[in-house]
């Protein structure tokens, strides 16, 4: 049985780990990757920023040792030889592979202007970042987000209730602009608000202003400042695919890769966050930074490694809690598109739905797990539906009469 050697062990990495055994693979599997401790769960970290229990192992410690899966914490791959079949990292020390499965995920973008790397300026991606940020903000009492992306509003929503002064800066006319519906924008904007949470739009950010090396606040490009105590950017994270760019492995901004996670090189696979891959219902290559795409990778990677039959292509999906708004989000949302909203009783439980003309290409809940489900299930069909009884929560969600 082939040695798999797996570079990373965020979701896409120690799942497949698992899942590789859990399917018997009987060769070895070596897990390397540079963060210390055991592999944890990312969601947390942004949604319970404020909470004592954010850290969340993705497996119990004993787990790689019954599973035999030999895993090398604080351990940087520095590059690898595709001509000899070994990754190197610090210390000149080398690992042999017959299968290489890269699952670097990514990083969280640097503010890129003045002051973006003073004391007080953080990011979210690791528990460490997380920590740090905890910390500060225990003695803090009010917070700046440059970013209105799904971290910064989890991360606005979990400090706000814990009390902070939060205010969220975008830079688009409004919040997920290029991701979400208007409609949706619109329902999470309103959200915040109520929870107290100030929102300014159409702002670039100039610089972060400071006194004595420590943010003192963020200077918007039409000279205004917002004061603060510490500055959160929530500005979109970067594939980390430097090593496999150096390999001459095929990357247009994350690895290329295809439906069984193949890249450019026959003993190499990528999953995860790092990768550009395709979808079935369109055209070109997406990054898809979430969970259960890593998890559908890593359920493709461990097919073509054990020779099994592929995993049925998923409808992409994603969720985001801010606060008590649990938003769930399937299919890709045209965000210029005109969509139907079907709202409930309450005022906080509403979705919204995309149609093509035939049938049901996505759909954006907000409190309404049973109706998500419904519309995913839907959306995978790919079923003719009526659009025009979609707007009526009283109709329940159901495929068009023949
Ligand atoms: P990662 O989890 O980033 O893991 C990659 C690992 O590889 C890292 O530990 C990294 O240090 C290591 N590594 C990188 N390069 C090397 C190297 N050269 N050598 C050794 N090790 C290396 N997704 C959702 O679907 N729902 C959510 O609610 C959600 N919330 C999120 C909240 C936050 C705060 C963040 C940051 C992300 C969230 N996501 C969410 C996204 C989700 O966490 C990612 O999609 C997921 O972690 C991707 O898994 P991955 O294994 O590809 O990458």
């Amino acid at each position: 049985a082939p040695k798999v050697v797996i570079v990373g062990a965020g979701h896409a990495g120690t799942t497949l780990a698992g899942l590789l055994r859990q399917w018997r693979h009987s060769g070895e599997i070596v897990l390397i990757s540079r963060e210390r401790g055991l592999p944890y769960q990312r969601p947390p970290l942004s949604k319970k920023l404020t909470q004592p229990d954010f850290e969340l192992p993705l497996r119990p410690a004993q787990f790689f040792d019954e599973q035999d899966i030999s895993l090398h914490t604080g351990q940087d791959v520095l590059s690898i030889d595709r001509v000899r079949r070994v990754v190197r990292m610090s210390g000149l020390r080398e690992i042999d592979y017959d299968i290489l499965v890269l699952a670097t995920g990514a990083r969280a973008r640097r503010l890129t202007i003045p002051g973006g790397d003073l004391d007080g300026v953080h990011r979210l991606r690791t528990l460490s970042e997380a920590q740090n940020l905890q910390r500060q903000l225990r003695e803090s009492g009010s917070l700046a987000i440059v970013g209105g992306g799904f971290i910064g509003l989890e991360a606005a929503a979990a400090v706000r209730a814990g009390g902070a002064q939060v205010t969220v800066i975008e830079r688009e006319e409004r919040l997920l602009a290029r991701v979400a519906s208007e409609p949706l924008a619109a329902g999470l904007a309103s959200y915040h608000e109520r929870l107290g949470t100030t929102l300014i739009t159409r702002a670039g950010v100039a610089a972060i202003t400071e006194r004595d090396g420590r943010a003192t606040g963020v200077q918007l490009n039409d000279g205004r400042v917002v004061a603060c105590d510490l500055v959160l950017a929530g500005v979109g994270a970067v594939p980390r695919d430097e090593i496999a760019v150096e390999a001459g492995l095929h990357c247009e901004d994350g690895i290329v890769v295809d439906d069984s996670a193949q890249t450019s090189d026959p003993s190499i696979l990528a999953i995860g966050d790092v990768t550009r891959r395709p979808l079935p219902t369109v055209s070109g290559t997406r990054r898809l930074e979430s969970i259960p795409s890593a998890i559908e990778q890593a359920r493709q990677a461990c097919a073509v490694i054990l020779g099994n039959e592929p995993p049925v292509p998923e409808v992409p999906w994603f969720w985001s809690d801010q606060h008590e708004l649990k938003l769930k989000i399937a299919g890709l949302v045209d965000p210029a598109g005109t969509p139907i909203v079907r709202r409930h009783a309450s005022q906080e439980s509403f979705s919204v739905l995309h149609h093509d003309g035939t049938s049901l290409t996505a759909v954006e809940s907000v409190n309404a797990p049973a109706e998500f489900a419904a519309a995913r299930k839907l959306i995978a069909t790919r079923l003719p539906v009526d659009p025009a009884q979609l707007a009526n929560p009283d109709v329940p969600l159901h495929p068009a009469e023949p």
